[in-house]
């Protein structure tokens, strides 16, 4: 789950003289742009160099260290231009073999030059042989280092050796006082900064190689300390800036979602009083909520982000709904306007399909204020949209909008700023939202409304068609509803698109007297409401959709899906279009339709959605095989990622930098300034969205 690394294998002595100002700007190329990132430059792992061994004492594949006499040095041109030399042992010989070098290197192996050389042993037909290996020219009397060699992330035209010499001058330089007071060090028996960080640039002979490579030496947790340290002091300064800006406070009156209750034709469960309670307590507050509602799928988000609507309608304010895809948000329209205009409340919808006309009734209706809540696309956060009165922004499964896009919609207000919530149903692991979420409670519903049966999952090979046409008739003749989700195929929308419309067609035929319909990502938003209007009242039985479907369709009585070439999906996706069955009482099924041969990764996924169907646990499971980068998303995480902890194995790091943060802030601001500079330096601006 660590970020990426730079393999760095070619480093020849002597590269060609690089000028200081190029090698200014390759290194800020690797993020080192001044002494403190140098000195924060660690290395990625460590060679041992502190023996050397006789050349046929080597075993195939392992990393070594030779040293013999050139016997040989020459430029082959087959099967492509290369460096080929021979060195010499007591024991025998060992070909070094260059495919990147330059001419001058081939000085460096005059016949009889006496050479060091590292790298991993291969067999080749000429015999054994290192590709690429690291090399030095030494005497017979060089001594060998008696500690481990560092190697760092390096770059291209930067090498070792001179990324050795930067850091050495930087740690030279730099200040190096501890940003942790004894205090709190003591407290978690941390090491001093400055003992830590000469560690892992130069570690002692007696220092534990295992501890280093695993990262457990104490050198390391202090430096992985030190990075959440700076995570999370920059995440409360932003709250703190958050509280000293001004947001509608909501009185208590409730009058409006009092009406609301009485009209469900159900009772909230315990998790959703709770985060109501929660949501509500922030509303009333004079500066911005900045809260994210996450609940599984089917939890029940929708009603208390209409019920949070209402709260600032109640006050005399607007609310804004933005959902991902048009279907949602007509979904939400629909079902709010059924719970909502019944109260008198004006609802306008905004996607940027609406006609000319209708656009521009809607943005006066939203300018004017008439509008009281307004439900839309990313429609919302086009320019011409202005609001009168905007106290609530609500943002629906929130990470597939990107930072900039939920800024703007705020940006809209007309006031201060309003409050917002966020609705996700990929929840984020604790970890993951303690330390990637800028500023952001969490409010969770953990609990599905009663009676909801678990869905069961089946995973059909292919071959098995036929018997799946005959779960879908078997449904279908019991009075309810499927959905069969076609495959994604990434490449090409228009291949996907003809693929829904063949398998339309085949299951047409296939279900005689079972009406078939189509939904897609191209379908004119009347033509898509009028297939999903269908569906919902049930004219429609079987629902063939693109992933189109994949958030937030909210239709009971669907219990069946149906999902082909499911190995093409990633695990929350699976579990989001999964979540589309078992919304009402009655038992649902899932069958993923797979292609053999399966790769390791398809086979996981597919077991782990088989096993399980807590929305948390497949997130965490996702989570750890994606790492967070990708779990993210490039968009979401806007912002570096860890480069020394790992949320998987340091968790408990995470925990005590979050005490110490607090502790810092409360007694030591100083210390907390200065360690924010010296891990965040301008980037520290950078966590506050
Ligand atoms: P999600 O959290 O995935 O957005 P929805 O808000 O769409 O879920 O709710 C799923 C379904 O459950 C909807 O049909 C909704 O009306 C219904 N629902 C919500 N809360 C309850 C409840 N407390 N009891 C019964 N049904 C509920
Ligand atoms: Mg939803």
């Amino acid at each position: 789950m660590r970020s990426s690394r730079v393999a760095q294998r070619v480093t020849p002595v002597g590269s060609p003289a690089t000028a200081p100002k190029t090698m200014r700007v390759r290194l800020e190329k690797l993020g080192l742009a001044g002494d403190a990132d140098l000195a924060l430059h660690l290395p990625l792992r460590y060679e041992d160099e502190t023996r050397v061994i006789p050349i046929v004492r080597a075993a195939m594949g392992e990393s070594v260290q030779v040293e013999g006499l050139v016997v040989d040095c020459k430029i082959q041109y087959r099967p492509r231009r290369q460096l080929f030399v021979r060195i010499r042992d007591d024991s025998g010989e060992l070909g070094l073999r260059f495919l990147n070098f330059y001419g001058s290197q081939i000085k460096h192996f005059v016949t009889g030059t006496r050479v060091r050389a590292r790298g991993e042993m291969r067999d080749s037909f000429l015999g054994p042989e290192m590709i690429h290996p690291r090399y030095s020219v030494v005497s017979l009397t060089t001594p060998l280092p008696d500690c481990l060699t560092p190697i760092y992330p390096a770059g291209e035209g930067v090498s070792q050796s001179v990324l050795k010499k930067a850091i050495a001058g930087a740690l030279g330089r730099v200040d190096l006082s501890d940003t942790v007071p004894e205090e709190i060090r003591q407290r978690y028996t941390l090491w001093p900064f400055e003992k830590a960080l000469r560690t892992l640039h130069n570690p002692a002979p007696e220092v534990s190689r295992i501890e280093l490579a695993e990262r457990t030496h104490p050198a390391w947790i202090r430096i992985k300390f030190d990075e959440l340290l700076a995570q999370q002091l920059s995440l409360k300064r932003a709250r703190e800036e958050r509280r000293e800006r001004t947001a509608p406070a909501f009185g208590p009156q409730e009058s409006l979602i009092e009406s609301l209750r009485q009209r469900l034709p159900f009772t909230l469960t315990a998790a959703q009083e709770r985060v109501w309670r929660e949501i509500s307590a922030d509303l009333s507050r004079t500066y911005p909520m900045q809260r994210l509602l996450q609940g599984d799928v089917g939890s029940g988000k929708t009603v208390i982000a209409a019920m949070a609507a209402l709260k600032a309608i109640d006050n005399g304010y607007q609310a804004t709904l933005m959902a991902p895809t048009e279907i949602l948000a007509e979904q939400h329209f629909q079902k709010l306007c059924e719970w909502i205009e019944a109260l008198g409340v004006n609802v306008a919808w905004l996607t940027g399909r609406l006609q000319k006309k209708a656009k521009e009734a809607a943005y006066d209706r939203v300018r004017n204020g008439q509008a009281r809540l307004v439900i839309g696309t990313h429609a919302l956060i086009q320019e011409a949209v202005a609001f009168a009165r905007l106290g609530l922004v609500i943002i629906d499964e929130q990470h597939r909008f990107g930072v900039e896009q939920r800024l703007a919609l705020r940006a809209k207000s007309g006031l201060g700023q309003p409050h917002q919530l966020m609705m996700s149903a990929t929840p984020i692991p604790r970890t993951l939202a303690m330390t990637y979420y800028a500023d952001l409670e969490v409010s969770t519903i953990d609990q599905l409304p009663p009676g909801r049966l678990p869905v069961v999952t089946k995973l059909f090979g292919q071959e098995r068609r036929e018997e799946v046409l005959q779960r879908v008739h078997a449904a279908v003749a019991s009075g309810q509803q499927a959905y069969w989700v076609c495959p994604l195929i990434e490449e090409s929308e228009a291949l996907q698109l003809q693929t829904a419309v063949e398998t339309q067609a085949a299951l047409n035929e296939a279900l005689a007297g079972i009406s078939v319909g189509l939904v897609h990502g191209r379908l004119g938003p009347q033509e898509k409401a009028g297939v999903m209007d269908g569906f919902a009242r049930g004219a429609i039985q079987v629902l063939v959709a693109t992933t189109v479907i994949e958030v937030g369709v909210d239709v009971p009585n669907a219990t069946l899906m149906v999902i082909e070439h499911a190995e093409r999906f990633g695990l929350s996706q699976l579990h989001q279009l999964r979540g589309r069955v078992g919304r009402n009482t009655s038992q649902a099924a899932c069958i993923l339709l797979y292609q053999s041969p399966l790769s390791q990764g398809a086979k996981e996924r597919l077991r782990i959605m088989r096993e399980i169907t807590d929305g948390f646990e497949i997130a965490r499971r996702d989570l750890a095989l994606r790492g967070p980068g990708e779990f993210l998303g490039q968009r979401q995480s806007g912002m570096a990622l860890l480069r020394f902890a790992d949320l998987e194995t340091d968790q408990w790091l995470v925990e005590q930098a979050r005490d110490a943060a607090d502790w810092l802030l409360r007694d030591y601001a100083e210390h907390g300034e200065r360690h924010l500079m010296r891990w965040l330096g301008r980037r520290a601006d950078f966590l506050k969205a």
